[in-house]
């Protein structure tokens, strides 16, 4: 086996894996919570990486047919959810490409780099302009 890279999408609020910490994807890549899989709710995100995926299978699901693959962690093999390949229904199409986590598979923590980075004068700025109101009003 060669050496496993790993990506990081950075963001404020970041998924991992559950059994190794390793960075799977963003808050901003999530679209919709309101999705089940096999151990309950799941997220649907934009992109997902450090993942594996297996090979093509067809599913028939509470939305109709489609053909995903499963996908686990590229780093403890560990299942995380699937992807959506391909959907036979026209109202579906917007998965295609699209990855479900586990939320049971997955942990969301604060990105503790975006903490460093985010500059503290942005909440000085705000109490001037809210003040610069005040001024107006009286
Ligand atoms: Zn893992």
């Amino acid at each position: 086996m060669g050496k496993i890279f790993l990506n990081h999408l950075g963001g404020a609020r970041v998924f991992s894996c559950a059994s190794c910490e390793t960075p799977l994807t963003n808050k901003t890549e999530l679209i919709s919570t309101r999705f089940t899989g096999a151990t309950g709710r799941a997220f649907l995100f934009n992109r997902v990486v450090n993942l594996n995926y297996s090979d093509v299978q067809d599913r028939v699901m509470l939305t109709g047919r489609h053909m995903v693959r499963d996908v686990s962690c590229k780093n403890c093999d560990v299942k995380l959810g699937w992807i959506y390949e391909f959907a036979t229904e026209d109202a579906q199409k917007y998965k295609e490409g699209r990855v479900i986590l586990e939320r049971a598979l997955v942990t969301e923590t604060d990105s503790f780099e975006d903490k460093i980075l985010t500059p503290s004068f942005s909440n000085l700025s705000s109490s001037v302009a809210a003040s610069a109101e005040i001024v107006n009003l009286s």
